[in-house]
């Protein structure tokens, strides 16, 4: 198969490989749509299995960006970088300072955050070579981790979803997190604030131990976390949590976490919803870390500071748009996946015409 029939190619605009002997940078920049504006998205540091691995993420990522940066109303489009290699091991500032002249080759047309595997001080590197880097520290348009925003945004998602499935607030249910690095983490405190019960996994056992020890959490194999008694599921780990394999084993009923691309197939998604779970499309609910970069960028095209007031209007507005999400589902009996996609659809096509006019 080629590179333009794949199913996670879905009209990319451009899709660039760059390799730099010198850092021993290999990285896929992914732009899918610059129509409502210029492509924005993290850049993922991961030891990826093979070349095609990496391509596959990049593009999926960089879908999953076009229809992120719709939902939450944002001027931006779609894209992603992904780094090939052990964020753990491999990192060096040469390596993201290379980064950096990949990001700027790309003139614009891709602005760089970071996501898993990557830090605001990997960035600061990058930003040596190119202005196109965000989600940085120390100057006053930087808006810094973008974690904490996403965080919370899917801790209020997690709110409106409980309400609906249970009509109660969060006070005693019990919650099984996949993940607590950055965004799980943050998550696994806030829910703990609300009073809620937690059961918490990640292949870095430290990590899990971390959250258990101020949070009282319960701590589980990761292939446990499938099987345990929970009212909702938040994976907040990698892509694919919820395949036709894991949705069987799932007894929570919501489905509500920070990971990007949740769903491993459409059929997925479907089953979800023939099964009676009320899911929170990724996209939708971990849309508040787009929301708080595009704060930088907007502040850097302004030669203005970030504001804080301008973020906490977009997520609130976010987290209506789940809810209409939500209440469309039940209205029209259909996947709360579909619903989503067709929003941002319609707004990707509507930065289309309005390009294509002036
Ligand atoms: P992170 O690397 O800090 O955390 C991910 C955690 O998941 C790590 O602790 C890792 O050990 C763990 N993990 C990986 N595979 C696992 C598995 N199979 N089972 C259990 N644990 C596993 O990354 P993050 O920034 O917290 O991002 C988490 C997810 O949220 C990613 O999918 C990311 O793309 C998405 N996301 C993050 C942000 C953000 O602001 N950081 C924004 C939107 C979406």
């Amino acid at each position: 198969m080629t590179l333009f029939d794949s199913p996670a190619f879905d009209a990319h605009e451009a899709v660039h490989a760059f390799h730099d002997a010198k850092s021993g940078l290999k990285c896929i920049i992914a732009v899918h749509s610059t129509a409502r504006g210029p492509s924005a998205g993290g850049c993922r540091m991961w030891a990826y299995p093979s070349a095609e691995a990496a391509l596959e993420d990049a593009l999926k990522l960089s879908r999953a960006m076009s229809y992120k940066n719709a939902v939450a109303d944002l001027e931006l489009g779609g894209g992603k970088a992904v780094i090939v290699g052990d964020s753990r091991t491999q990192k060096t500032p040469e390596l993201f300072e290379a980064f950096g002249r990949a990001v700027d080759a790309v003139c614009g047309r891709y602005w760089a955050a970071e996501d898993v595997g990557v830090t605001p001080a990997d960035l600061a590197h990058a930003r040596k070579h190119s202005r196109y880097v965000a989600g940085l520290d120390g100057h006053p348009a930087a808006s810094g981790d973008p974690s904490p925003v996403t965080a919370e945004g899917v801790f209020r998602g997690i709110r409106l979803g409980v309400q609906r499935a249970y009509g109660a607030g969060l006070e005693g249910l019990t919650v099984a997190i996949q993940g607590v690095g950055h965004v799980g983490g943050l998550l696994a405190d806030k829910l703990h604030a609300a009073g809620a019960r937690l059961i918490v996994t990640d292949v870095n056992e430290a990590s899990a131990r971390a959250v258990a020890g101020r949070t009282g959490a319960e701590v589980t194999r990761p292939d446990a976390i499938f099987d345990v008694h929970a009212q909702v599921f938040a994976p907040c780990a990698l892509g694919g949590a919820i395949n036709l394999e894991t949705l069987p084993r799932l007894k929570a009923r919501v489905i509500a976490g920070g990971a990007n691309n949740q769903l491993a197939s459409a059929e997925a998604g479907r089953a979800l919803y023939e099964k009676g779970l009320i899911y929170c499309p990724d996209y939708v609910i971990n849309g508040g870390g787009i929301i708080n970069v595009a704060a930088e960028i907007r502040a850097l095209d302004r030669g203005g500071a970030y504001e804080p007031a301008w973020v906490e209007a977009k997520l609130s507005r976010l987290m209506q748009t789940l809810d209409e999400v939500l209440q469309r589902s039940k209205d029209e009996q259909r996947p709360t996946h579909e619903i989503a996609g067709e929003i941002a659809r319609a707004r990707i096509a509507e930065g289309r015409g309005a390009s294509a006019h002036g």
